[in-house]
């Protein structure tokens, strides 16, 4: 596909198109990664341990967690960061993040970073965490989208479909909600095409009847949802529309679901490897099925027990290092995924290749009269209403078809009342009567896996 014209926001000049100041900024990233992404290895490794070093000054004299920590394990920050430096700095989890509240935060911020704004994780681990971004780092968030769009050459005036979570209320099947164009990343860059947002957690068949009246050219959503979708129309004999791409987010897409997806509809089938503290971490190589970490925003590590870089093929912790958040910098934090990395890509990229991704996989809720549902728990509504309550972790478990436990972990007790509420919410979010049993564990604990999961079905 040809490289599409910027929007200009002159009306008196469209050769050449001259984009306003939000697009030009996102325009000259897309130029920069379009020369970075073809630079050695040990270029683009390089440049980010010069850009880490600024940030490692910023975070030991301005974020209390990082001083404190740094002060612990006698790092000193030398002129000239390399790797042996930088291994020496203790990973941290979530868990740690937490503990600190805002002194994970920056007590000062340097020049030009824009505006800041809250961040949440949706609690879609089961361990909510709260924390800040810049207008930059929401910037390069949306570079990064524009350049899967561009790897992946879709076509900017066709139709995009997502069937994502969202409060129970918002865009339910089979009428879901309708856009004008790709939203935030494209639609003050290029002239864009209309977008169709349907709510994962509608019932299958209103999701089919969405998807038929639709016709999105690309679709994306959890690839459980698209493998449920995908059985559900195989199941009723109902034959899928035809689609450019399906794109996968949000979870482990598997070989097997790979091969399933392309082979039901006769699509590309691509995945984008994200988590909400840091948005894109590796995207898609266009020639092939492998990522490529997205080395101009995020130090991805793949690290043994010792916190060393793996050989490729060899499984790891995924540690990550945001390299434009200063307001809370993320520096070793440990996400909870295990993955690999891969040889040098045939494309001739620089930006190193991860081969697989051992992430989370989401089960799905099953109702009595035979019906599976994505649930969507707690997520946004929960935490915000019972933030003083410090709730840290919660997961969900459905022990039968009329019985689910929700376990929660916070700083205090909840009262009789917030315990009915707490129940009012959960049967709210999960859209179903069930019977439900409150627990308060000190710990949860991660499934045989390795991952935390926020809901798990045992039947
Ligand atoms: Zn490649």
């Amino acid at each position: 596909m040809e490289t599409p014209t910027p929007l200009s926001a002159l009306g008196s000049i469209q050769f050449p198109a001259i984009p306003d100041a939000q697009a030009s900024l996102q325009l000259a990233l897309q130029y920069q990664f379009e020369h970075s992404q073809w630079k050695s290895a040990t270029e683009i490794e390089t440049a980010q341990f010069n850009q880490l070093q600024i940030l490692l000054k910023h975070a030991q004299q301005n974020v209390p967690y990082y001083t404190k920590l740094f002060e612990k394990h006698g790092i000193q920050i030398p002129e000239r960061v390399d790797r042996v430096f930088f291994e020496k700095i203790p990973i941290s989890n979530r868990k740690n993040y937490q503990d600190c509240g805002d002194d994970f935060s920056s007590k000062k911020m340097p020049e030009g970073h824009g505006q800041m704004a809250v961040g949440r994780t949706s609690g879609s681990t089961g361990q909510p965490l709260k924390f800040g971004r810049s207008s930059i780092t929401q910037t390069i968030w949306r570079a990064l989208s524009t350049r899967d769009h561009l790897w992946h050459g879709r076509d900017f005036t066709k139709k995009i479909g997502a069937i994502r979570l969202a409060p129970p209320d918002y865009a339910p099947a089979p009428a879901g909600v309708q856009g004008n164009n790709w939203g935030a990343g494209v639609d003050k860059v290029f002239a864009s095409g209309p977008t169709a947002f349907l709510n994962a957690s509608s019932p299958l068949e209103g999701q089919l009847e969405w998807l038929l009246r639709e016709k999105p050219s690309y679709l994306l959503s959890f690839p459980s949802s698209l493998v449920a979708l995908t059985r559900y129309a195989e199941q009723k004999g109902v034959e899928l529309p035809e689609i450019l791409e399906l794109r996968c987010v949000g979870e482990k897409l598997s070989v097997e679901h790979r091969t399933y997806l392309k082979d039901k509809w006769r699509a590309k089938v691509t995945d984008i490897y994200s988590c909400e503290e840091m948005g894109y971490l590796a995207l898609q190589c266009p020639k092939n099925e492998h990522y490529h970490i997205q080395s101009e925003s995020v130090l991805l590590e793949i690290v043994d027990e010792n916190g060393r870089a793996c050989a490729p093929g060899t499984r790891g912790r995924v540690v990550i290092t945001s390299l434009n958040n200063f307001v809370t910098p993320f520096i070793r934090y440990e996400i909870g995924d295990i993955a690999e990395y891969g040889a040098p890509c045939s494309c001739g990229r620089g930006l190193p290749v991860i081969q697989h991704i051992h992430g989370r996989t989401r089960n799905r809720l099953l109702l009595p009269n035979g019906e599976n549902r994505m649930p969507r728990l707690g997520e946004f509504v929960i935490y915000k209403k019972y933030e003083d309550a410090g709730i840290r972790q919660l997961k969900c478990i459905q022990h039968s078809l009329e019985k689910v436990e929700l376990q929660i972990v916070a700083a205090r007790a909840f009262t009789e009342i917030e315990q009915k509420d707490l129940i009012d919410i959960l049967l709210k979010n999960l859209g179903h009567t069930f019977e439900v049993e409150l627990t308060f564990p000190t710990e949860i604990l991660r499934n045989p896996n390795g991952k935390l999961e926020v809901f798990e079905c045992r039947i």
